[in-house]
């Protein structure tokens, strides 16, 4: 008798706990969840820009860090898991991520983000893309980019246009909060115009002054501050330098004398330092996306960084 007592209180306790646990969970979607939408962004740059302005509405993913070459990612399991979550993916485009991209999203199964769906994003649809090649491309070229040159979020100019497509898809997939998105875009804006001012001004004594850099990263950067890239130390992209071209470059440096070799911090520096040595060039190790060097935690501070450092190491030179 005592058993079956014990077994009934046993019973009518699960019995409470479930109906309150059910409870619980009505109430909680009875009331309007605050929205936060899963984004997942190939790069750090893409997800500080939609941090700026999808604030505490949304959660950020970055898959590349920005102390890796965003060309080649090694496809982890954990962000398969982060693409099968996704409600939107946020993509830099223009190849630069088809070594790792496509099978990401194959295998996150995950029908939101596939390419077309409104939960896949290509950032670059509406900015200004450089080096587009005109007529055939071959092998012999190196890893030339049909599409343009996909390092575009390099100039703060396309930085402000990404923004704008981040704050529209947001709201396209979240329209409750569109005004909360449209704010935070507009305060990015402003921030963002003032700190242009402030580069502007410190880049002024340097416009025409000349670089290498390693690879074919910041086209849009010296396009946007004037600067003048005469060659890099890969001889064609994505290929490592080699010696006769390494002495070509150096003779080149020589007769234009350049005196800034800008590397990304992903690359070795034997070389860039062996073209300093014969050169007098200062080699400078510039952040090609958000958290590439420490003190480069936002898209801003990106630039802040970049700027000094150039503009530095240009009045150092004399250019
Ligand atoms: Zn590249």
């Amino acid at each position: 008798m005592r058993y079956f007592l014990s077994l009934v209180v046993l019973v009518l306790v699960l019995a409470a706990t479930a109906t309150t646990a059910a409870t619980t969970a009505r109430a909680v979607r009875a009331v309007p969840a605050a929205a936060t939408l899963r984004v997942v962004a190939t790069t750090e740059d893409l997800a500080s820009l939609a941090r700026e302005v999808g604030g505490d509405k949304v959660t950020v993913d970055a898959i590349a860090k920005g102390y890796q070459d965003p060309h080649f990612v090694e496809a982890k399991p954990s962000f398969i898991l982060k693409f099968s979550r996704a409600d939107l993916l946020l993509i830099v485009g223009r190849e630069l991520e088809i070594g790792w991209l496509p099978s990401l999203i194959n295998n996150s199964r995950n029908s939101k983000i596939q390419v077309g769906a409104s939960g896949y994003l290509d950032a670059s649809a509406d900015v200004k893309i450089l080096d587009i090649p005109t007529g055939q491309i071959t092998r012999a070229m190196g890893d030339v980019h049909p599409s343009g040159n996909p390092h575009y979020w390099l100039d703060p100019g396309n930085g402000r246009i990404m923004a704008r497509s981040i704050r529209d898809r947001l709201t396209q997939l979240d329209r409750a909060n569109a005004a909360y998105y449209a704010q935070r875009y507009d305060d990015f804006d402003t921030r963002l115009a003032a700190a242009e001012l402030r580069w502007d001004a410190m880049m002024a004594p340097h416009h025409g002054s000349k670089m290498v850099t390693y690879h074919r990263s910041w086209p849009n950067f010296v396009d946007r501050f004037r600067l003048d890239v005469i060659g890099y130390v890969e001889p064609k992209p994505g290929v490592p330098p080699s010696p006769s071209h390494t002495l070509t470059l150096i003779e080149e440096m020589k007769s234009q004398d350049v005196m800034i070799i800008a590397i990304e911090p992903y690359f070795d520096s034997k070389t860039p330092k062996q073209i300093g040595g014969q050169t007098g060039a200062e080699v400078l190790v510039l952040a090609p996306s958000v958290g590439g060097v420490p003190g480069t935690d936002d898209y801003i501070k990106l630039f802040d960084y970049n700027v000094k450092l150039l503009a530095d190491a240009l009045a150092r030179a004399g250019k």
